[in-house]
């Protein structure tokens, strides 16, 4: 459907969350009461499974292997070279320390201590996302890695899954999806240990989760449903278009799609491509709009999208211009599942607008960093009378008083009052 700049601005992308949040919230409630009892239940009623087990035992990870086909494991690791060489060479991770004459400032990262990753597996599964946000925790230096995923009709955890979660060395793995899931990360069981921050996407349920429990744990980002926005000229290549915006879109059916066109010819060929590939559904959540590229820029930059697709001449000249997108692809020859797979940047990204305020997943996002001083008492000197100005406006004596005393005791030191 081709629609209005503002169409698209306004399109309510956080609904399909506030509609969850008082189911959400039940389930919550009921892991934190219940604990494993309420998994094995909750598991039950939403996804029809007798679980065969919480944690994963240890043998089944070397059926895993007897099953999963040589090329897929050679797969896994070529995108997990790529991806960790990304993540390490773009880490910020420098420890810093500032040696002035006459004090010492510093600045030094550790990671979080335990890290749960919630890893999709209802409509499709995404070993794949084993190792977006494994990887860089254990990079970090994450001292205990967990990971949470639905399973399969079995009762199990998908073998595929699990032999990436053995590549990255997960400590331990878990057969339990969705809401509950998040709850039992944020909170404990039993068999689950709480974690110190949840990482990872999922659909609805999860993202609607992660944001409830926020308060009482560190989450990474709402990642929810995936989405697209393409910005093309004449110059793209509308089967390729036509084949990212069904990857987004049959991810989830709350995903969503928009390709921004400089020409009303444009968009309807794209659209009529898409209509050739896409069911009715995927094709319900896919909007054109014509606008030129100044203008789709300034649309995709309010949008901020997940995946930001630009396929126009001279894109590579405007990626300073991008303010808001979770990661952007550039020219014909980059389709987003490169990124979702194996070129090493991340797949685990804000939706639903919050890629104005959050980033993507990376090393960072499992690392905290501390700073700290060591003032000489020259140093003391030449800022004393500052902070305790302040702290005497700010009507603080004790803070005033922590300076003056000091100042007071090195026989050099004046008191300034
Ligand atoms: P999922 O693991 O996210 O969700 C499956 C779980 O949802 C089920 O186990 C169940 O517990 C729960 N659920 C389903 N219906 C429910 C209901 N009616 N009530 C309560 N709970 C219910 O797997 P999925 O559904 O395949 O979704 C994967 C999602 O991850 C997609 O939306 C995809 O777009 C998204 N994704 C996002 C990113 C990102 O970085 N933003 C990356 C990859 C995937």
């Amino acid at each position: 459907m081709i629609v209005s700049k503002d169409f698209i601005l306004n399109l309510e992308r956080k609904k399909s969350l506030e509609d969850v949040f008082q189911v959400v919230r039940e389930i919550i409630d009921r892991v934190k009461r219940d604990g494993d009892k309420a998994l094995l239940e909750i598991t039950n009623e939403i996804d029809g499974v007798d679980l065969k087990y919480i944690r994963v035992p240890e043998e089944e990870f070397d059926k895993a292997y007897d099953v999963v086909e040589d090329p897929v494991i050679d797969a896994l690791e070529l995108a997990k070279e790529n991806i960790s060489n990304f993540h390490s060479i773009t880490s910020v991770d420098r420890d810093i320390r500032l040696d002035f004459d006459h004090m010492i400032l510093g600045k030094k990262y550790t990671p979080i201590n335990s890290a749960g990753i919630y890893i999709p597996g209802g409509r499709a599964s995404y070993p794949s996302t084993a190792l977006m946000a494994g990887i860089p925790a254990k990079i970090a230096g994450v001292k205990r890695l967990v990971a949470c995923t639905p399973p399969n009709k079995e009762g199990r955890v998908n073998a595929l899954t699990l032999v990436a979660c053995d590549i990255v060395e997960f400590d331990e793995v878990y057969a339990v999806g969705g809401a509950q899931a998040i709850s039992a990360l944020a909170y404990g069981t039993e068999t689950i240990e709480r974690v110190d921050k949840i990482a990872g996407p999922g659909n609805k349920y999860v993202t609607a989760a992660k944001l409830l429990v926020q308060n009482d744990v560190a989450i990474d980002m709402p990642a929810g449903p995936s989405e697209i926005l393409v910005i093309a000229d004449e110059t793209a290549n509308t089967e390729f278009i036509a084949y990212d915006v069904c990857a987004q879109l049959e991810h989830d059916p709350s995903s969503i799609a928009v390709v921004l066109c400089t020409t009303e010819k444009l968009a309807k060929e794209i659209e009529t491509r898409v209509g050739d590939l896409a069911n009715e559904q995927m094709s319900s959540n896919f909007y054109t709009c014509v606008a030129d590229i100044d203008t789709a820029i300034a649309i995709s930059n309010s949008f901020a999208p997940e995946h930001l697709t630009m396929v126009f001449e001279g894109a590579e000249d405007r990626i300073d211009e991008i303010e808001n997108a979770g990661s952007v692809f550039i020219g014909n020859h980059s389709p987003v599942a490169s990124g979702d797979y194996a070129s090493g940047t991340n797949h685990i990204l804000p939706t639903s607008g919050y890629a104005k305020i959050y980033s993507g997943l990376s090393v960072e996002t499992f690392l905290k960093h501390i700073t700290y001083q060591m003032i000489k008492p020259e140093g003391l000197k030449m800022i004393g009378h500052a902070i305790m100005k302040l702290a005497e406006a700010e009507g603080l004596p004790f803070h005033k008083k922590s300076v003056k005393v000091r100042l007071k005791e090195d026989p050099k030191g004046g008191d300034s009052g």
